[in-house]
């Protein structure tokens, strides 16, 4: 059953008298008031033979419920930092219903000021409080987070991970009983690996009768001062401690937004790429664009390209700031986008949707179109929505800074169509023209977009390619556009000297000519957001770019393992590339890696290619 949209309703904290942090609405205390620090050290990390146990080279997994104020997931982090090997990678997930607000989290983390540094790179990460899954890298990907938003319950059979170690922390049953009932042992025992173990400070009756039969060998040990006893547990079964350190090494075909992100997401994991593309630059197809938007979709019915969407849009946004403190700047705008409403109507549903779904005013907010012409210092045809951190930018130069960010572990092979792909044993081959193969690895993925289509074990995807038509305007020195309008269309601030108005939307139509009519209907766009701003102009002598997108028949991206073994799809980006781009990467860098998955299973079924029905396995 596809998730409903659930508000996140943030937790209100109380301090008791002792000083510990205090949740009324489930009248508990956060952590034990002998200290959260120590009890994390105590129950949670050595009670599952933390951190003996991760020195594997494999990532390893740990699974929280309750992420609270995150204190546990910061002296894990802590330790991790100190004592396991510098190549090894730690993915925390942790499920919370009621998140804290930022200035509660910060009022919260100040009394740890052993954490400061830690507490100050999560607060600056903090997402905005929306349900689903959010994810974070920290330490250059050495620790990476990921948060559940929801009931704990419907969050993890929505996740995707095979987990080394449970942290169960959901205040005491007696007090939050939906956190101790089967619903929740179940998917713990869904996702240990065998050998897994947890830890808990609750010895109940019904917690060791639960996890018992969920499938788990119980301990009870020393508890943490304060408490006789504390429980661990071993899922039953031997542990297969995760074979990596195999030649990590992939190759990618296309170097527009899907290859080069797939490219940054896989090196910054430490693989090295060998990346293919026909053209002599990257970004010549659809990604070469002059600027697009970075922004989320919320539709009424939360439905899949939403929620996608949106999850691309936080992630893309952290992903492009990550890789701007590391010195890789996209050209792009600041200042937020506005979308506007087409009648009063639609405005006031969009009015509705806020409010009905309480989204958080850092997320987006309604505006009239008095305050709206002059955030954008141009007049705008009426009310409607501002996400204050969706941007322009410009697409080839998010490519170039993956591909630099990917520094010297990715070679870029330029002008070198691959003609076929093959596998030999447990290879795939690429190969040229000729039939020379040119490189091979156990892993490849198809990021070329339409061109996918010439591979057999990808031809049965239902691919298509659009048409799209930008016009380049000159700047209007009377109204300087400051920030990037959409509606039925967009319309960007002046980048060189010009305004760019898209796009025309032609399925099956394969001419790459300039077409009058195109520009036509762009100038009509340009007019329904910014009634009077394109006057004077003539739609014969615009400035012109005409790009393909791909698209699937259901206009969602075709994302994730193909069914040969080894093959990974990251295409049919749409015209949505630069909002989905760095989320589809990382889904597929972590179905790569065996890590836990950055979305919902359910959109993860939602973008896999076998959505489509089975394609061949076949070569070419
Ligand atoms: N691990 C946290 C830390 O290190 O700061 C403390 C966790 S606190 C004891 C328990 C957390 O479980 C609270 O933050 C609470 O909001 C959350 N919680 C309670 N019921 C939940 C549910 N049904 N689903 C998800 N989270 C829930």
């Amino acid at each position: 059953m596809a998730l409903g949209y659930q508000p996140v309703v943030p937790a209100t904290p109380a301090f008791r008298a002792d000083g510990a942090l205090y949740s009324e609405q489930f009248d508990d205390v956060y952590a034990s008031a002998h200290g959260s620090l120590e009890q994390a050290r105590h129950v949670f990390l050595n009670g599952n033979g933390l951190p003996e146990r991760w020195q594997l080279p494999a990532p390893f997994v740990i699974v929280e419920t309750g992420f609270g104020a995150g204190l546990n997931f910061l002296a894990t982090w802590r330790l991790w930092m100190q004592t396991a090997p510098a190549d090894a990678r730690l993915h925390f997930v942790s499920v919370e219903k009621h998140p804290f607000s930022l200035a509660d989290l910060r009022r919260i983390h100040k009394s740890f000021p052993e954490l400061a540094p830690l507490a100050r790179a999560l607060q600056e990460r903090w997402p905005v409080l929306l349900p689903g899954f959010h994810r974070f890298h920290f330490e250059e990907g050495r620790v990476s987070l990921t948060l559940l938003f929801g009931d704990a319950a419907e969050m993890l059979a929505q996740l995707d991970a095979a987990a080394d170690a449970f942290f169960l922390d959901g205040f005491a049953p007696a007090r939050n009983p939906a956190m101790w009932a089967e619903p929740v042992f179940r998917e713990i025992a869904r996702l240990a690996r065998p050998g897994a173990t947890l830890a808990t400070y609750s010895v109940a009756s019904i917690v060791r009768e639960g996890l018992g039969a969920a499938g788990f060998t119980l301990v009870k040990r020393q508890g943490f001062t304060g408490k006789r006893e504390m429980l661990t547990g071993c899922y039953r079964g031997v542990s297969t401690s995760a074979a990596a350190g195999a030649a990590r090494r992939a190759i990618i075909i296309g170097a527009g937004l899907a290859g080069t992100t797939c490219a940054e997401r896989l090196v910054h994991r430490g693989w090295t790429i060998s990346l293919f593309e026909g053209h002599l630059t990257p970004a010549q197809e659809a990604s070469g664009n002059p600027a697009g938007l970075i922004r989320p979709v919320v539709s009424a019915d939360w439905n899949t390209h939403s929620r996608f969407t949106t999850a691309g849009y936080l992630y893309t946004t952290r992903h492009y700031q990550a890789i701007a403190a590391s010195g890789h700047a996209v050209v792009k705008g600041e200042g937020g986008v506005i979308q506007l409403a087409r009648d009063i109507g639609r405005f006031e549903r969009q009015q509705r949707l806020v409010d009905d779904f309480r989204l958080p005013a850092d997320f987006l907010r309604t505006m009239q179109s008095g305050e709206a012409s002059d955030l954008a210092g141009a007049p705008v045809s009426g009310a409607g929505w501002w996400f204050p951190d969706a941007v322009w930018a410009q697409p080839a130069s998010m490519c170039r800074a993956n591909l630099s960010a990917a520094g010297a572990a990715l070679e870029v092979h330029y002008g070198v169509p691959i003609a076929s792909i093959e596998r030999r044993g447990d290879e795939w081959h690429v190969l040229d023209a000729g039939g020379f193969t040119r490189d091979c690895a156990t892993i490849l993925i198809l990021a070329n977009a339409h061109q996918a289509l010439d591979f057999a074990p990808a031809r049965s995807l239902p691919l298509r390619r659009v048409r799209g038509q930008v016009s380049l305007i000159p700047a209007r020195l009377d109204h300087p556009l400051k920030i990037a309008v959409c509606g039925d269309g967009y319309v960007t601030p002046a980048i060189d000297g010009r305004h760019c108005v898209g796009a025309s939307f032609n399925e099956d139509v394969f001419d790459p000519t300039e077409r009058i009519d195109d520009h036509a209907g762009n100038l009509g766009r340009l007019e329904r957001m910014l009634p009077g701003f394109g006057a004077g102009l003539d739609a014969a002598n615009l400035g012109c770019r005409v790009a393909f997108r791909t698209m699937a028949r259901d206009r969602l991206p075709v994302v994730g393992a193909m069914d040969a073994p080894g093959l990974y799809a990251c295409l049919a980006l749409g015209s949505r590339g630069m909002t989905w781009s760095a989320l589809a990467a990382e889904l597929v860098a972590s179905q790569i890696g065996g890590e836990p998955l950055p979305l919902e299973r359910e959109l993860v079924a939602a973008l896999a290619p076998q959505r489509f029905g089975k394609q061949s396995a076949g070569q070419d």
